[in-house]
């Protein structure tokens, strides 16, 4: 199942990000304009072409290309697809869309994180031209016909990250700012886990806090999570966004003076593991979520160092 209908014209494409089933989508709205949500990244681009054919789409048919922030997993195969949708725009947060142009910090900061496997995960970067990219500025709008859509800048996850609200739906395409909704299909786990996504380097619980505050005030009905699917109702990812930020703010409470990633690493597992445990989950260990507790690790430990460093 690579594709899935959400109604009110809504579509989801698994990208088989990591070659994986069930962790990263790409969403489409068709309207009498068709816009589509984030490409992920270029390794996805065979496999998004596929999704869109399925919905009868040709990439000359997009008119829209939203990115919900710059992360390579969700904008990594913009390039590509911006090549091929010859008439869409590409619209990106301000602090973002000049990295599509430019791609030459994307592609450093990517590798300072994921180091020599950089290109194995994510594939090439090709710039967008300028003239293609608009800046949307927060609440900025967007009218595809039946829809309009809203651009709310929402930091904490990226400084960079937008997210989407949709008028039909009463649904926010959160991107990585509403946690990460873990599908049975990726953890091999018989129930639904949902932690926030704290990566590096522009992590901040706080700021996190007041972005899920800010969204939460819109009233939304349903979360799009770009990993993996929808809650519904809303409050579902409400609810373990806000309980993971808490977890994680007593975890730097308690971290000793010098602190280290493996500490960091151990004492996330330690809080995950717990979490589970309480909700009444038995799990062997936590290892499905090792990719994302790495990630998180470092982006905390990037946290703390800027925070000890007065940078926030
Ligand atoms: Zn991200």
């Amino acid at each position: 199942m690579s594709i899935v209908d959400y109604g009110s014209d809504i579509y989801g494409i698994d990208l088989f990000e990591e070659g994986r089933p069930f962790r990263s989508s790409a969403y489409v709205i068709k309207d009498k304009e068709i816009a589509l949500v984030d490409t992920g990244s270029s390794k996805s681009h065979q496999v998004l072409l596929d999704g869109l054919a399925q919905l009868e789409l040709k990439p000359q048919d997009i008119d829209h290309l939203i990115i919900t922030h710059v992360h390579l997993d969700h904008a990594g195969g913009a390039g590509q697809m911006m090549e091929r949708s010859s008439q869409a725009i590409l619209h990106a947060h301000p602090l973002g869309a000049r990295h599509l142009i430019d791609p030459s910090r994307l592609e450093k900061g990517a590798r300072q994180v994921y180091g020599e496997e950089t290109d194995a995960l994510f594939g090439p970067l090709i710039p967008v031209p300028g003239e293609r990219v608009v800046a949307e500025e927060d609440e900025g709008i967007l009218r595809l016909g039946r829809h309009t859509l809203t651009f709310y800048h929402t930091p904490g996850h990226a400084k960079h990250h937008l997210c989407i609200k949709d008028n039909v739906s009463r649904a926010i395409f959160a991107g990585d700012m509403m946690g990460i909704r873990y599908h049975p299909g990726y953890t091999g786990w018989d129930f639904i886990y949902g932690f926030p996504t704290t990566s590096p380097s522009d992590f901040d619980p706080m700021v996190m806090a007041n972005s899920l505050d800010r969204l939460e005030s819109l009233k939304p009905q349903r979360i799009f999570h770009t990993h993996f699917g929808t809650s519904e109702p809303a409050s579902e990812a409400f609810d373990f966004s806000r309980k993971g930020v808490h977890y994680i703010n007593e975890l730097i409470k308690q971290l000793p003076a010098y602190v280290t990633y493996d500490l960091i690493y151990q004492a996330l597992s330690q809080i995950i593991a717990q979490d589970l445990d309480r909700l009444g989950h038995k799990v062997e260990s936590t290892d499905p979520l090792a990719v994302d507790l790495m990630l998180n690790s470092q982006g905390i430990l990037v946290y703390i160092q800027k925070k000890e460093a007065g940078k926030l």
